[in-house]
């Protein structure tokens, strides 16, 4: 074992002192590890044999502190649920320090649940087992699936009750991202007019996550088309899979384009542009439909504080981002539609086939298909017969003409139905972390301390786009009285 198990490299602590405190996680009773991600860690550049010693628990529970870690929680804003909240920040997560991965890429290494910090608010800094659990489930699900994501490299329960409703066994979870600075880090320093801190942030944010910028001539304007730029990737990502965040508040939305705050995030069973499950979203401002409208206009808050960055000239400068944020939308559609087409096997785009791809989606709204299904469903008919185990799922008759149709596009398309057949396979997953099975991982955990349907869920979903008929029953809707209607943050 090294002297340095976790060679830290930290720089968001030498930005000025108003942009963090440096706390150390409060200690814990009794913690016990749940689950740890050596792939994970490996790729962070920590020593294997230090992640699998009992040191692990210590560390990632805020026990202890290695060396070369400097704790700290920084400071940010936000609008939350499209009202302003100038004060914001860490209240339940300490950032460890920072890493460079294997493949040279930085990334920050954070505790979440691990006591409170001058931004607590009302807050006790803790999470609840519940939350911990989803969120490692979904995230590592959402890298499985090749969505850029937050990760989770280590849950463990801290051995003291968490009071919520009710009272529940406290978690935390130990999440790597790119890096966490989100649109609210850039608002609470323009917010209080503070240019030189948000030109700080900038010039930070650049050399970190986008090092190709360097000397460029207008490198806040790059800043911000390529901050878009990976906005509009992310959400065209999410569309595709069904994934609904839930909680898109401008303090939720990364500069690095990596998803982050699996609170009453979920996965759509069924197709219907208006879905929407989180319990604290009454006007469903967050729903499915609306999340690329929504990302756009966090985005706006973001070129809002660029402003005096991007052009001396006030007006200019509007004008700058007003084109960049048009172009938001151009991305996104084309990204979105490319990617429909994918699904559906298809690599030529005309208006014959984005007419098919609507009318589909259209019918499988009113038949109330399940999403994931259909387009697995669609994979496995591609071809005569299919090269992986069909899944147990069937269309109704009304959408005979639009098979018909959709296979003749096909015929346009260069390769054996074989070879659209494996396209399909590599784009149209088999697993999802549908609802009813996070909940049941999450219950089975709570109330008998049994991990084994969240480990095997997470296993499962490690390889979502090959079919492994052991696991049929994982691929499955919910049953009506499975059905989940309400997903919780459990803050
Ligand atoms: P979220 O809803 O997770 O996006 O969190 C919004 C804000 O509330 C952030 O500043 C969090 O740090 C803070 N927060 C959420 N839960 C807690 C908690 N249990 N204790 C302290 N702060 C919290
Ligand atoms: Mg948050």
């Amino acid at each position: 074992m090294t002297d340095r198990p976790i060679p830290f490299d930290n720089t968001y602590i030498r930005l000025p002192e108003k942009f963090y405190s440096q706390e150390i996680p409060t200690a814990v009773a009794a913690p016990k590890l749940i689950r740890s991600n050596p792939e994970l860690a490996e790729d962070l550049g920590i020593d294997p044999e230090w992640f699998a010693s009992d040191d692990v628990v210590s560390v990632f529970s805020g026990n202890a502190v290695l060396d070369g870690s400097q704790p700290i929680a920084t400071v940010y804003a936000g609008h939350q649920f499209g009202n302003w909240n100038p004060q914001l920040g860490d209240g339940r997560a300490i950032m460890l320090g920072e890493v460079i991965g294997k493949n040279g890429q930085r990334y920050d290494i954070q505790l979440k649940g691990s006591g409170q910090t001058p931004f607590s608010r009302m807050g006790d800094g803790r999470s609840p087992l519940g939350p911990v659990i989803r969120e490692y489930i979904v995230s590592e699900a959402m890298a499985a699936l090749g969505i850029p994501t937050t990760r989770s490299l280590v849950a463990v329960v801290t051995g003291e009750p968490v009071v919520r409703e009710s009272v529940l066994p406290g978690a935390i979870l130990t999440r790597v991202a790119r890096s966490h600075i989100r649109v609210g880090h850039f608002q609470y320093f323009s917010a209080r007019q503070d240019l030189e801190a948000v030109k700080a942030l900038a010039d930070h944010v650049i050399e970190r996550d986008f090092p190709e910028i360097g000397e460029a001539n207008h490198p806040y304007i790059e800043l911000l088309e390529k901050s878009i730029s990976r906005q509009a990737q992310l959400i065209a990502q999410w569309q595709l899979v069904g994934f609904i965040h839930g909680v898109m508040n401008t303090d939720n939305m990364l500069i690095c384009g990596d998803t982050i705050d699996y609170g009453p995030c979920a996965f759509m069973d069924e197709y219907h542009p208006n879905t929407c499950f989180s319990s604290i979203d009454h006007g469903k401002r967050y729903a499915y439909q609306n999340q690329p409208a929504i990302a756009q206009w966090n985005l706006s808050w973001l070129a809002q504080a660029l402003l005096p960055l991007l052009d001396e000239d006030s007006s200019m400068a509007i004008e700058i981002a007003r084109e960049k944020l048009n172009d938001f939308v151009d991305e996104y559609q084309l990204a979105y539609m490319e990617g429909l087409h994918r699904k559906f096997g298809l690599t030529v785009m005309t208006q014959e086939s984005v007419k098919l791809a609507e009318d589909f989606l259209k019918l499988m709204t009113r038949e109330a298909a399940d999403f994931t299904l259909t387009f697995r469903h669609l994979s496995d008919i591609a071809a005569d017969s299919a090269t992986q185990p069909p899944v147990d799922y069937q269309l109704p008759e009304s959408f005979t003409d639009l098979l018909n149709q959709w296979k003749d596009l096909h015929g346009q398309e260069d390769g054996s139905q074989e070879e659209i057949q494996k396209r399909m396979y590599t784009v149209n997953p088999v697993y999802i972390p549908r609802n009813h099975l996070v909940e049941d991982a999450i219950k089975a955990a709570q109330h008998n301390g049994d991990l084994r349907p969240f480990h095997r869920l997470v296993d499962t979903l490690a390889d979502p786009f090959n079919h492994h008929p052991d696991n049929n029953d994982l691929t499955r809707p919910p049953e009506p009285h499975e059905v989940v209607l309400q997903t919780f943050c459990g803050t």
